[in-house]
């Protein structure tokens, strides 16, 4: 009996020990694979995973939404030699080389169209407040669309992007119903008070002292602004445009120069001693198109400068002087 108890208690002993050198040369490990292809050993397999798992989420970098990994890793344990070393960060880098990053940015549409990229949301909205707050006339074409794509667009400058896009809202004759017609000269004026804006800006047309304003004379209407000066000053274009009138006529105007801005707007100078240019000819804003006379029905040297808006003479110290 005493024996036995010996012998099993030496053969605890021997187990315990055999053990211990087992522990001591062996240990458990998960081994990698992926698609078949070994990858290695991972020492603390939940750890490598839940990586692997935050990559695939949220990725890595900027504005990388999330990265798509058509196989994962499979694990196998198994026991192996202590002096084996475990290679988890190896494992990772492979696995996420088979990713497939995708990239998440904001465009701005206009008409679904897109026109520019944004890396933050706020950015590419403020675009759309900007061009709100200027009242640009496309602004109900305009949207933010959120984009996931394989590659990341060049991000575009906010500020510029708002000037690329602004639109000045259309020409708008408010009332032409009232509008006053004199008949000696068969013109349409906008005598209401209502100012059209024009979606564009005037230059002052010369130098001098304005002699008579815009509106009603005794019996008649003026349909322009006169700036008198001495004869030869330089008349400048008010805009750039196309010369569609440059010439004589018998009645009130003289030599007079039309110049064509487009949208219905066009300037006229009147009562000139010299044109210098010819229709069909372009002109920019500010460009010297004449000298100051006074031909046709005109009593000194100065400037009859009208603004017509579709025909109908409007104002001018609306827009200048
Ligand atoms: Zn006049």
């Amino acid at each position: 009996m005493r024996t036995s108890i010996r012998f099993l208690i030496l053969a605890i002993i021997g187990l315990l020990l055999i053990g211990c050198a087992f522990i001591y040369i062996y240990r458990p490990i998960y081994s990698v694979t992926l698609n078949g292809e070994f990858l290695g050993y991972s020492e603390n397999k939940a750890a490598l995973q839940a990586k692997i798992n935050d990559y695939i989420e949220n990725g890595q970098g900027d504005n990388v939404a999330f990265v798509q990994i058509d196989e994962l890793p499979q694990y196998e344990m198994c026991l192996l030699k202590n002096n084996i070393v475990a290679n988890d960060d190896e494992i990772f880098e492979k696995v996420i080389s088979e990713g497939t990053p995708y990239y998440e940015y904001y465009t701005v549409t206009l008409n679904g169209e897109e026109k520019a990229s944004f890396a933050t949301y706020d950015d590419a909205q403020k675009v759309i407040s900007d061009l709100k707050e200027k009242e640009s006339n496309n602004i109900d074409k305009l949207g933010v669309v959120k984009k996931y794509e394989l590659a990341l667009a060049d991000f575009s400058d906010t500020a510029q992007v708002v000037e690329d896009l602004y639109e000045a809202k259309p020409v708008v004759i408010k009332s032409t119903t009232s509008s006053y017609s004199y008949s000696a000269y068969t013109k349409t004026v906008n005598n209401t008070g209502n100012v059209v804006q024009l979606g564009m800006a005037l230059l002052e047309p010369t130098n001098g002292v304005i002699t008579s304003r815009f509106g009603y004379r005794r019996t008649s209407f003026h349909t322009g602004l006169d700036i008198a000066n001495s004869t030869g000053t330089a008349i400048k274009a008010a805009a750039s445009g196309t010369v569609t009138f440059s010439g004589t006529t018998t009645s009130g105007y003289g030599k007079y120069i039309v110049i064509n801005h487009g949208n219905g707007i066009e300037t006229y100078y009147a009562h000139c001693s010299q044109l210098y240019v010819t229709a069909g000819q372009n002109v920019s804003a500010g460009e010297t198109i004449a000298a100051m006379g006074s031909t046709g029905n005109s009593t000194g040297s100065h400037l009859h400068f009208e603004v017509r808006v579709q025909g109908s003479c409007q104002n001018p110290q609306n827009y200048v002087f």
